[in-house]
C-alpha cells in the first residue's frame, strides 16, 4: 500500500483525543502482522486504549524511534467543506481530512515504508513508536517510551516524532501545563465586604500576580530568542462562573491558567512561588474568614519542554536525512520531551504545516508526503551500512 492509501484508511477511523483507539490499533497492527513484523502493545488500565511499539532491524543497541499518537482533535463546529473523515483530493495537491496532517500523514509514511524497512539489511533498528491521547495532553507517551526501555534488551539512540513541522528539523519545544485554582471566600451581603473575603476579588489578586510574574520572568532575562514570544507565557484563559448576583459577595471563584515555559523555566517552579503567594493571602484573609481557601491542582499533565543540544549526534544524523541545515523550535505541545526525558536524543521534525493542524479543512499535501518518505528512505539507506 502507499502512504496515500494508508493515510486514507487512517483518517477513516475518527478517533478522538480520550476516546478508544482500538479500531485505528487494531488496523496498524494488522499491517505490521501482514509484513511479519511482530509488535507490543501498552494499554490503559481499562484496556479500553492502548499505544504501539515494534523494532524492525536486529537487536543491538543504538536506532531511532519513529513517534507519532493516532488520535485527532474533534471537528465539532468547524465549517468543513469535505467530509473530515475521508481523505480527499480535489486535484490541488492537497489531501484534506481530520488527522492528515497532524499526524496520521506520518504516520502513513512510516508504515508505507515498513515493507522497506524489513527487507533492508539494517545495521542499527527501526522502531515504531505509536501512542494515544496525545491531543488531550500528551497522556500516554511517558509509559510508551518507558516500556520501550523495559521491554528491549537494547536501547534505541534516537527519536523522530513526527509533528508537523513541514519537515524542518525542530530541536527545542516550549512545555505546558494546564492549572485549576479554586478561590473559598464567604458569602453575604455586598455591604459587607469589609467584613466577608470575596472570592472574585481575591482571584482577580491571584490572576493579576501571574501576569506580573510572567513579566519578572523577562525582566529577570529569562528569555529565549529561538521562541516566539521569547519567554515563558502565564494567562489565565477561563474563570467558570462564579458568585451569584451584583450585590452579593461570592463564597466561590474558579480560575484556569496556563504555564508555557521555555527550556530554562520550570512550571513546578512557578507553582511552588503561586502557592506561596496564596498561603500569605491565606494568612490575612481568615483573620476574617477563617474557612478561606485556595486550592490548586493539575487539570493537564506537566509537559516538558524539548531542548536538544546541537551537539548531539541527532542534530547532524537529521540534517542529514532532511537536507536541511537551519534547525527550528516550535511552540506547541508535543511530546519530543518526554521522549528526551527518558533518554533518546529527540527532534520533531514531520509533514504538512502546524497551521493546517486543529482546524477545518486540515489538509496535507502530497509534495509533503514525498518529502517525508524521502527521509525515511534516507534513514534506512544511512542505518544500513
Ligand atoms: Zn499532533
Amino acid at each position: 500500500m502507499t502512504a496515500v492509501e494508508i493515510l486514507s484508511k487512517l483518517v477513516s477511523f475518527p478517533v478522538l483525543g480520550g476516546q478508544s483507539n482500538i479500531s485505528i490499533a487494531e488496523w496498524i497492527e494488522s499491517h505490521l502482522t501482514t509484513h511479519g513484523v511482530a509488535f507490543c502493545n501498552v494499554p490503559n488500565e481499562d484496556g479500553s486504549k492502548r499505544s504501539i511499539h515494534c523494532r524492525i532491524g536486529p537487536a543491538v543497541d543504538g536506532g531511532l524511534i519513529l513517534s507519532g499518537h493516532m488520535d485527532v482533535v474533534p471537528t465539532e463546529g468547524q465549517p468543513w467543506e469535505t467530509n473530515p473523515f475521508e481523505l480527499t483530493d480535489v486535484g490541488d495537491d492537497k489531501l484534506y481530512a481530520r488527522g492528515s496532517c497532524d499526524m496520521k500523514g506520518f504516520i502513513a509514511c512510516c508504515l508505507a515504508m515498513v515493507p522497506e524497512m524489513v527487507a533492508a539489511d539494517l545495521k542499527v533498528p527501526i522502531y515504531l513508536a505509536l501512542s494515544y491521547d496525545e491531543e488531550i495532553g500528551c497522556i500516554a507517551a511517558p509509559a510508551l517510551a518507558a516500556d520501550i526501555v523495559s521491554h528491549y534488551s537494547e536501547v534505541p539512540k534516537f527519536a523522530i516524532i513526527g509533528e508537523a513541522t513541514m519537515m524542518r528539523p525542530a530541536v527545542g519545544q516550549k512545555g505546558i501545563v494546564i492549572y485549576k485554582t479554586t478561590v473559598n471566600g464567604s458569602a453575604g451581603h455586598s455591604s459587607r465586604i469589609k467584613q466577608e473575603v470575596s472570592a472574585i476579588n481575591e482571584a482577580a489578586r491571584l490572576i493579576l500576580w501571574l501576569e506580573e510574574k510572567m513579566n519578572r520572568l523577562i525582566d529577570e532575562g529569562q528569555v529565549d530568542e529561538r521562541f516566539v514570544p521569547p519567554h515563558t507565557t502565564i494567562h489565565c484563559g477561563l474563570m467558570e462562573k462564579s458568585g451569584i448576583a451584583p450585590n452579593v459577595i461570592a463564597d466561590s471563584a474558579t480560575f484556569y491558567w496556563d504555564v508555557r515555559v521555555i527550556p530554562k523555566d520550570k512550571s513546578v517552579d512557578i507553582l511552588e512561588e503561586f502557592r506561596a503567594y496564596c498561603a500569605e493571602l491565606e494568612l490575612e484573609n481568615r483573620k476574617r474568614f477563617p474557612d478561606f481557601k485556595v486550592e490548586t491542582t493539575e487539570d493537564h499533565p506537566d509537559v516538558p519542554p524539548l531542548d536538544t543540544p546541537e551537539q548531539l549526534e541527532v542534530v547532524p544524523l537529521i540534517k542529514k536525512l532532511t537536507g536541511k541545515e537551519e534547525l527550528i523550535t516550535v511552540s506547541y505541545a508535543a511530546e519530543a520531551g518526554q521522549f528526551a526525558e527518558v533518554g533518546f536524543q529527540s527532534v520533531i521534525c514531520g509533514p504538512g504545516d502546524i497551521a493546517q493542524a486543529h482546524r477545518a479543512d486540515e489538509f496535507v499535501s502530497k509534495a509533503q508526503l514525498e518529502s517525508c518518505t524521502a527521509m525515511l528512505k534516507k534513514l534506512i539507506e544511512e542505518f544500513s551500512v
